[in-house]
């Protein structure tokens, strides 16, 4: 049995992982599970699942977790704290799923116990992938990609050496707006930004993959992920979201992972690796698809993707920045404070005043260090939409 845990249990990768996990019970023992807002599903799941751990980060949904959970003998337990003490306990293999920056805290506490870490926030690697793999080595537990286009070039880097890798292309799908006009774009809704055409994800994932904000933080997390130089790091528009990712080498050869957009795909990599075990995804027919098209990814169009480029270029603490005005902007964009275009224009200027500023973004690389550059960001990023707004 391999003891493992779930946090962001509740949110559309969790749910996923749950599903693979609870066709094959007798092979998993599930030490924790955490969500935020939705105690009813996670104690829902902690039963089924018979879960040692049930944890929600929001302190006031303490007593009605507890209710939900009474006879069952899951534990129940509430707040930060409380998530980071669950990523402490022994487990095999751990799934990181929250979203945003609250991820990158337990993730190094389930590395620092020496667990495979099945990587989907992405905002952990963006803010701190030093401090990731850093963990890792020190922990002696290893970090597999979960984002589905990370997946795709670690599996097209099996068995390959990185210094013959020319470039790596990972695929987006433009998202809802893909065929919009900038005016129309400018008054777009958060209701409309949410709608994905091809991927059923969480909310914020779904508005970011429409401003391409999310194909931005990818192309950070790609280079922290893989150590690979940014020259060589790009994006492409592929509206049909079957090819994830392409790596190419320096024979001119360019190998492509294909498959049906269903996260549970790169879950199942990540839950049976380095083993390739049956999943429940559908196989694809060719002859059906018919065809593949690609689009250039306008820079113009999409400024996240040229201030993802200025990050990797600046390294240091700039992805933590990015990544806190980025969440800041969209609670703007999600509180309808500012415009859906008016998102890239306050992560801009908070990068540049916070460089302005001085002494964060190259400040050492630590914990605290992270933690601040969040905070500052978050600060500046709320001021900045409350200017422009
Ligand atoms: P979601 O919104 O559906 O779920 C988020 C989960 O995090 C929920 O369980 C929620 O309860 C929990 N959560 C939210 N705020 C929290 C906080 N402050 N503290 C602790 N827990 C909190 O999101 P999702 O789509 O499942 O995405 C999760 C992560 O995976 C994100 O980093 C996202 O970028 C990444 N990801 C998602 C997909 C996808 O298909 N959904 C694909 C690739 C990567
Ligand atoms: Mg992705």
């Amino acid at each position: 049995m391999r003891r493992v845990s779930i946090f962001g249990a509740t949110g559309s990768i969790g749910q996923n992982t749950i599903d693979l996990i609870a066709r094959a019970p007798d092979d998993y023992d599930v030490v924790a599970l955490t969500g935020a807002t939705n105690v009813t599903q996670l104690a829902k799941d902690a039963k089924r699942l018979q879960a040692d751990l049930a944890v929600t980060s929001e302190e006031d949904l303490l007593p009605e977790l507890r209710a939900l959970l009474a006879g069952s003998g899951v534990e129940a337990a509430a707040g930060d704290a409380a998530i980071k003490e669950a990523a402490g306990r022994p487990a095999d293999w751990v799934m990181s799923a929250i979203v945003g920056a609250a991820g990158l805290v337990p993730g190094l506490e389930a590395l620092g116990q020496g667990a495979t870490l099945a990587l989907a926030n992405k905002e952990s690697m963006v803010c701190a992938g030093q401090l990731m793999f850093d963990a890792e080595r020190d922990g002696g537990g290893k970090i597999l990609p979960v984002d589905s286009e990370h997946s795709a070039v670690f599996q097209a880097l099996i068995g390959e050496d990185l210094s013959a890798v020319e470039r790596v292309i990972i695929t987006a799908s433009g998202g809802a707006f893909r065929d919009w006009s900038l005016e129309e774009m400018a008054r777009a809704t958060p209701e409309q930004a949410a709608t994905h055409p091809n991927w059923d994800m969480g909310q914020r994932i779904t508005i970011d993959s429409a401003s391409l904000f999310n194909k931005a933080m990818e192309l950070i997390e790609t280079r922290e992920f893989f150590r690979i130089d940014p020259a060589k790091i790009e994006a492409v528009v592929h509206p049909e979201s079957m090819i994830h990712a392409l790596v190419g080498f320096n024979d001119g050869a360019l190998m492509a992972h294909v498959g049906p957009p269903d996260m549970r795909h790169a879950i199942g990599f990540a839950l049976h690796h380095p083993h390739r075990k049956a999943l429940p995804v559908e196989r694809l027919d060719l002859v059906k698809l018919g065809q593949f098209t690609f689009r250039a990814a306008d820079e113009t169009r999409y400024p996240a993707l040229r201030l993802a480029r200025e990050v990797m270029q600046t390294g240091g603490l700039s992805g933590a920045v990015f990544n806190a005005a980025k969440e800041t902007a969209l609670d703007a964009f999600l509180s309808r404070q500012i415009g859906f275009l008016q998102m890239a224009e306050v992560v801009e200027a908070t990068l540049l005043e916070i460089s302005r500023r001085g002494g964060c973004i190259d400040a050492a690389f630590s914990l605290d260090n992270v933690l601040a550059a969040d905070h500052l960001a978050r600060h500046v990023a709320r001021e900045t939409a409350a200017r422009i707004s």
